[in-house]
């Protein structure tokens, strides 16, 4: 479809999905596969989206018809596409009950999640619900929540005091076995407010797990200006994206409700474990260590970064520690996708900040680099490049980069992993300190990570980052 004016939305479909977390990826993703569903086979699977946080989202959409651009940026150019499977936006803080009210409606069938890794309120390193996450005790304690799984059992709550089924919860976040991890979260939350009803969303509930694939950065004021120019439409809101999409689904939904994703190309499978761990070690576990590597080296996108050949050799070995611990998902050659994501990460068209993927690292460690260290390090092979990576984010969680300039860390533990490197002024003390932050290492495997991963601090902060990796010295 080309760049078009808004499509009047009381033509458009009925909502049939509510979707948490309206960031750019939903949109340049989940709503694109959603709209190409409907266009295919039909149905009602309009989307509300809510934000849960700020209301820049719903600003920017409500004068457009709730429409945007999705744009491609392919090597050889940009491509639109004006999307309108938008029903309606609906900004939590300001009116919890509304949406309480969206989510428990009958029509509405399914519940899609991206609220990014640290807004499911859990302890990255167990997979457990954090009962002493702020919003969590308040979630517990008010009928209005702040927090997604406070939503989801509130509203899975009002759902079955109407004699209304559940919806399915299909997360989209990156977090390994996201929806069982999901339904874990759920239920423990539930069973603290009414066993009755986590026993009822236990029997009837629904969390398929999913594996979602497409490098979305965040828009920038000169992609907002550079739309405008290429469509003629003035845009608040564009999303860009990659052209590469992959979405597996457990094809496992309450009634068998769901639009037609195989239409839309979306993979309905039994089990999405292997795809899962596949993407998340191989993609974004090298995602993470080019983030923390490549800013420590002054580099400000993953193109950059690769496009310098001492990266581009360091991303080639974290695959060859990573890959051996991976199980390939049928009819996939591990060596083809890595060579895919390396020109998925050369396309200068992306300008995905590693600042940006540095975000959360807390958050982000354990199912992306830690899985992989683990396995390496339990079969006695080489793992020198992975705990680089976990080194240059010990050096990155200091805040202060190689040449003394301040980091902007955003990370839900900032001040814990900042007071944690103060207290010691060597990359040993600074270590031993951060493998002691029990929310992102164990006890076990920061006992199997202090020597190889203080070997690693010593290079990193005594020549830095691009020369420890050059001299592959580990
Ligand atoms: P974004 O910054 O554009 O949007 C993040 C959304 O999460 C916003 O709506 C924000 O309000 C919400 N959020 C942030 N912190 C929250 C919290 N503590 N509780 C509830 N909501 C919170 O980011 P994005 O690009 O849309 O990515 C979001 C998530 O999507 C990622 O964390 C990841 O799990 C998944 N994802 C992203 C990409 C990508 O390339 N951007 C690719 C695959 C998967």
């Amino acid at each position: 479809m080309e760049a078009g004016l808004p499509a009047d939305t009381a033509q458009g479909p009925k909502t049939g999905i509510v979707h948490l977390g309206l960031g750019a990826f939903f949109r340049g993703f989940g709503c694109v596969f959603v709209a190409d569903a409907m266009a295919a086979s039909g149905g009602e699977w309009g989307i509300t989206g809510v934000s849960l946080r700020s209301p820049d989202t719903r600003d920017a959409l409500q004068g457009q018809g709730w429409g945007y651009t999705s744009v491609t940026l392919a090597p050889e150019g940009e491509q639109t596409r004006w999307i309108t499977v938008l029903t309606d936006v609906l900004v939590a803080p300001e009116d919890p009950q509304a949406v309480l009210i969206a989510m428990a409606k009958p029509d509405v069938r399914i519940v899609t999640l991206t609220v990014t890794e640290k807004g499911y309120c859990h302890n990255p390193a167990t997979g457990a619900l954090n009962a002493d996450h702020p919003d969590i005790i308040h979630d517990l304690a008010h009928d209005l929540p702040k927090s997604a799984p406070g939503f989801l059992v509130r509203a899975l709550q009002c759902r079955r005091a109407a004699g209304v089924a559940p919806f399915t919860v299909l997360t989209c976040d990156n977090l390994p076995e996201n929806g069982r991890l999901v339904r874990g979260l759920v239920l423990d939350f539930a069973r603290r407010l009414d066993p009755d009803l986590a026993d009822w969303i236990a029997t009837e509930g629904k969390f398929p797990c999913t594996m979602v694939d497409r490098i979305t950065p965040a828009t920038t004021m000169a992609d907002i200006a550079r739309v405008g120019q290429l469509t003629g439409n003035v845009d608040a809101a564009p999303v860009m994206h990659e052209p590469f999409a992959q979405w597996v689904i457990e094809d496992d939904f309450v009634g068998n409700a769901r639009p037609d994703f195989a239409a839309a190309g979306v993979e309905m499978v039994q089990d999405v474990t292997a795809h899962e761990h596949m993407k998340l070690r191989m993609l974004n576990g090298t995602h993470s260590a080019l983030a923390y590597t490549g800013y420590l080296a002054g580099h400000e996108t993953i193109a950059e970064t690769v496009a310098d050949p001492v990266f581009a050799a360091y991303v080639r070995r974290l695959w060859s520690e990573i890959i051996p611990a991976v199980q390939a998902p049928d009819g996939v050659s591990l060596t083809e996708y890595a060579d895919a994501l390396f020109d998925r990460y050369a396309n200068p068209g992306i300008r995905h900040k590693t600042w940006q993927i540095a975000m959360d690292g807390s958050q982000k460690l354990p199912q992306r680099i830690l899985g992989s260290l683990e396995a390496t390090l339990s079969a006695g092979r080489d793992s020198s490049a992975l705990c680089l990576a976990v080194a240059a984010w010990m050096r990155y969680v200091g805040g202060m980069d190689e040449v003394g300039q301040v980091i902007d860390v955003r990370d839900p533990l900032a001040g814990r992993l900042r007071d944690a490197s103060d207290s010691a002024d060597t990359p040993e003390g600074k270590v031993a300190a951060l493998l002691d932050v029990r929310d992102v290492f164990s006890a076990e495997l920061a006992e199997k990570l202090i020597r190889p991963v203080t070997k690693a601090a010593i290079q990193l902060w005594t020549k830095g980052t691009r020369a420890a990796i050059e001299e592959g010295a580990l």
